[in-house]
């Protein structure tokens, strides 16, 4: 049977966040789940397309409270067949792509004072889990359309001539030119020299 998008978003989660527990995966994922109203383009990508969940864990430690990691959604047409060019994927690449950042709500809803009398107390916790300061999960699902998606076009040698644009040497410096020139001369006298020296040590 055909996996729907929510379970494969789940079996994704529950593998990438099996040692990032703080992040609470259950909690993203449901609230991903009571916005599933709102992202049919994504559950309906999910049929017609190859789709590639990655996480991305924010480092920066201001951020990552508020903004811990994005689901990145990437999407490929699939391959016709058996086989196919698995090599240049990118070239099967949809030209729209979902980002889904992890969030917060800070949610100050009075210090807690619960005690056993109150209904749905948690020993474990030691609160009822309502009307207590909290922190809950919250999410930004969005959709991003790709203009381009190209790798240079031209070969290595191209790439020089860029290089020597960029640093401010053009066709028309010659001084620089020649100097490079020479200093290729020179690095080729100095190679054949250890050569012959190496060759008369080897067959004294
Ligand atoms: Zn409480």
């Amino acid at each position: 049977m055909n996996k729907t998008f929510f379970e494969a978003l789940k079996e994704f989660m529950l593998e990438e966040f099996r040692d990032q527990q703080d992040l609470e995966p259950w909690g993203y994922y449901e609230t991903i789940v009571q916005q599933q109203d709102k992202i049919s383009p994504i559950i309906n990508d999910y049929e017609d397309y190859e789709m590639k969940f990655s996480f991305n864990r924010t480092e920066d430690y201001d951020s990552q409270y508020y903004n811990p990691g994005q689901i990145n959604i990437s999407l490929y047409k699939k391959l016709e067949g058996e086989g196919g060019d698995w090599e240049r994927y990118w070239e099967r690449r949809v030209d729209h792509h979902y980002v889904i950042n992890f969030l917060i709500e800070e949610r100050y809803w009075g210090y807690c004072q619960c005690s056993p009398e109150d209904e749905g107390y948690n020993y474990g916790r030691r609160c009822c889990g309502n009307g207590c300061d909290w922190v809950a999960p919250q999410i930004n699902i969005s959709m991003h359309t790709d203009l381009a998606y190209g790798s240079f076009k031209g070969v290595e040698r191209d790439m020089w001539k860029l290089a020597e644009e960029w640093s401010g040497v053009t066709e028309g410096n010659e001084a620089k030119k020649k100097e490079e020139e020479l200093k290729y001369y020179d690095d080729q006298i100095r190679y054949w020299e250890e050569q012959r020296s190496k060759y008369i040590e080897d067959n004294k």
